[in-house]
């Protein structure tokens, strides 16, 4: 992969304020990869294709990532992105909304990475179960929102966002098929390993 791009790539979201997974949530994700090297990956949220690109190295021979996004323009771009690295046939992008998307998607992922809106997370836990397989695991990104889902502050305009990442928690931290930790990298990240 053409690592020179793939930078330039990094710079121009950050300057552009586009999300991109921040680089010690990136570390904690690419050692684990690097030791399991999942064959399928599903990312929800895609943004300009940034964390999709990094993962695609640590892929098994002939693996593939599945990733979604919403916004046309970073769609584009993405795509772009994709070619410019040399990435295109190891990543395919869902356009669209997740929500309608993931309930008509029936594939088996060894990893599963959710990166999108915040107060879908219940509903991209529900599906992400479904369509994990053992062993596998789901990393959730800005579990813990600057530190708004584990303090008591209520008021905020986000509490929406808010109280569905601790619908999140619960729900995964509760599911006896997992392991979970919560990690406090970055934005917070939470790790499930299904048993
Ligand atoms: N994973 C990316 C960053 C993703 S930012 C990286 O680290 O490089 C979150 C992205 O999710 C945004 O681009 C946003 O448009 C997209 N998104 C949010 N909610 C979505 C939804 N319901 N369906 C599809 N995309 C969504
Ligand atoms: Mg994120």
């Amino acid at each position: 992969m053409n690592r020179e791009e793939l930078e330039k790539i990094k710079q121009k979201a950050i300057q552009e304020h586009i999300p991109i997974i921040m680089d010690e949530t990136l570390e904690v994700i690419e050692k684990y990869i690097n030791k399991n090297k999942p064959n399928r990956i599903l990312e929800i949220g895609t943004a300009v294709g940034y964390s999709a690109i990094c993962f695609s190295e640590f892929l098994a021979p002939n693996g593939k990532i599945d990733t979604i996004e919403r916004e046309l323009d970073r769609i584009k771009q993405a795509k772009e992105n994709f070619e410019k690295v040399g990435v295109k046939d190891k990543i395919n992008l869902f356009e669209g909304d997740a929500i309608d998307i993931l309930p008509n998607l029936d594939n088996k992922y060894d990893m599963i990475f959710i990166d999108a809106a915040k107060g879908k997370y219940p509903f991209f836990l529900e599906n992400s179960i479904r369509m994990l397989n053992d062993k596998g695991i789901i990393f959730a990104d800005n579990i813990l929102y600057k530190g708004y889902v584990m303090s008591d502050y209520n008021k905020h305009k986000q509490r929406t966002a808010v109280r569905n990442l601790r619908e999140y928690i619960k729900n995964i931290t509760e599911n006896k098929d997992f392991n979970t930790e919560i990690l406090e990298v970055g934005d917070g990240l939470a790790v499930s390993i299904k048993k």
